[in-house]
């Protein structure tokens, strides 16, 4: 097995960038600002890598994959300070997404061989002299571009599935998160030290629309609806495939017989938590008329209790990115101006850095902060007639990332009838957790799948092989067919396909 040594990519003096915390504006960390030759650079060494890396199988493979977690589990106290340092989130949030990344990790190396290995399917009665076979190669190189709210658990939902699969992977974090995107990586190559694999590339927008045009297999991209079609439009020029998960307007629904208190303490949580930005945090909730009024009361409550600040006692932290302050603020504004109620919060909830909970009612279902990804720690409930109206209300905005239910006697039928790529019943965001279960949205919140099986083939190529056993009785594919053959061939197909 030969090793590939990384070469170190350089770019030139002083074309760097400071990673600030959000809490304090003080500098966390110094990275480059990686140019599209440096992007470029980093993928050519990624295809020798992947070679080396297909070459190990999954065997070797996984046993890579299992050695990782290990690192990132022991020192996992470690990892959430970087992500504090860089998001402001509490570190029990910051624990919280690197104990899901690691399931994720456990889980693609673990099932990787039964889902991509070598499968033979039935090749039926016509050519049943041929035998049939699939299997899954890797696509190369995948380019995966994350954001910064979810630094640990968003990106290596496609980069710890890429890798299983047998790829090799070239990451760029946001420009908000480039050390915990460093960390991971780091923790990678100490494991893997033979051949740069995992790859790391720093820098701005512009550095992963230069991962975008560099040739990669694949792009795997989270983050913004908005910049997700700018990087569809820029693989298109070179047929790169892109996976984008995109963000999310995900309601609750909560039914007549449903356990109140969870679903109110889901709603706060999941409103709240991380600042509301999550992509499948809470951001409306649809209540039936007959228990609105105790569920409102206990939303009430419940948010009394949640804080915004950096203090141990606060539950969630600052706003990562300032710019989206403007949008919260709008949201709420507007939601007011229109003739929604703050009965948690309002407009004076924004603040430089912080926003403390806003719990809004009574908002028009067309206005921005029902129909617009608030990103922010606010919620909209609506009182509803029945589910169906409850449906009808959620399915109608343009995303549809996640969705979660309440609702003892129907939660099954109601989650089908959702138009989302996820829902949890009777508790939040579960779907997330679990590692077999695929991840992602339909309309604006993208498409293609991360984690379980889907997420797995998402970073393989099928191959179909079929190989003839013994020459067949009919032979139908050559110019050598005799009339009789036709004959005997439409005789059989009746028989097989032909009852009425
Ligand atoms: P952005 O779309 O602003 O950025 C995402 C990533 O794309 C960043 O690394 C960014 O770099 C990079 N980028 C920016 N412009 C380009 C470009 N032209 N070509 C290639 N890459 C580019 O999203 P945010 O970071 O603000 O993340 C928040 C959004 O992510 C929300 O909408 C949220 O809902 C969504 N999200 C979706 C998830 C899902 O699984 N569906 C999970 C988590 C978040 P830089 O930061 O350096 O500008």
């Amino acid at each position: 097995m030969t090793a590939v040594q990384p070469k170190p990519s350089t770019p030139a003096v002083g074309e760097t960038f400071d990673s600030l915390s959000p809490a304090t504006d003080e500098v966390v960390g110094t990275y480059p600002i990686h140019s599209a030759a440096d992007v470029e650079a980093a993928v050519e060494r990624a295809r020798v890598a992947a070679e080396w890396w297909d070459s190990l199988g999954f065997d070797g493979r996984a046993e890579r994959l299992r050695k990782w977690k290990g690192v990132v589990t022991r020192r996992l106290a470690q990892l959430c300070q970087v992500v504090r340092d860089e998001t402001g989130k509490p570190i029990a949030d910051a624990q919280l997404e690197a104990v899901l990344a690691i399931e994720h990790i456990a889980w693609a190396g673990k099932n990787a061989r039964k889902v991509l290995g070598k499968k033979k399917r039935p090749a039926g009665l016509l050519m049943s002299n041929q035998s049939a076979t699939v299997e899954y190669q890797p696509l190369g190189v995948v380019g995966v571009i994350g954001p910064w709210n979810y630094p640990v658990f968003t990106p290596l939902g496609s980069i710890a599935y890429a890798l299983a699969a047998g790829n090799a992977v070239v990451f760029k974090p946001s420009e908000c998160t480039p050390g915990v995107g460093k960390w991971l990586v780091d923790a990678f190559n100490e494991i893997v030290p033979e051949a740069p694999v995992l790859q790391l590339i720093t820098g701005f927008g512009e550095t992963g629309a230069a991962l975008t045009r560099s040739g990669v297999n694949k792009i795997a991209f989270t983050g913004s609806t908005a910049t997700g079609k700018k990087i569809m439009a820029a693989a298109a020029d070179t047929l790169t495939p892109v996976i984008i998960e995109a963000g999310g307007k995900d309601p609750v629904l909560v039914d007549v017989d449903a356990d109140l208190d969870a679903a109110a303490d889901a709603t706060v949580w999941g409103a709240f938590s991380n600042s509301g930005q999550t992509c499948i945090g809470v951001e409306r909730v649809y209540v039936h008329e007959k228990v609105h009024d105790e569920f409102v009361a206990k939303v009430v409550e419940k948010s009394k209790g949640v804080r915004a600040g950096s203090d141990a006692g606060a539950q969630y932290g600052p706003m990562t990115m300032p710019s989206q302050l403007n949008v919260v603020r709008r949201h709420i504004e507007d939601a007011l101006a229109r003739g929604g109620k703050a009965l948690v919060g309002g407009a004076d909830a924004v603040g430089d850095r912080y926003v403390q909970p806003t719990v809004l009612v009574d908002v028009p279902e067309d206005s921005e902060a029902v129909q617009e990804e608030t990103f922010g720690p606010t919620v909209t409930i609506a009182k509803v007639r029945d589910m169906d109206e409850a449906v009808e209300k959620a399915n109608n905005t343009k995303y549809g990332l996640g969705s979660t239910v309440f609702s003892k006697a129907r939660g099954m039928e109601l989650a089908g009838k959702l138009r989302t790529g996820m829902t949890s019943i009777n508790a939040p965001l579960s779907f997330a957790g679990i590692a077999s279960l695929p991840f992602g949205g339909v309309g604006d919140s993208g498409f293609g799948r991360i984690h379980g099986a889907d997420g797995l083939r998402e970073f393989a190529r099928s191959k179909a092989i079929a190989r003839q056993k013994f020459t067949a009785p009919i032979a139908l594919t050559t110019f050598a067919r005799k009339e009789k053959t036709d004959v005997l061939v439409a005789k059989l197909i009746t028989i097989l396909h032909g009852k009425r």
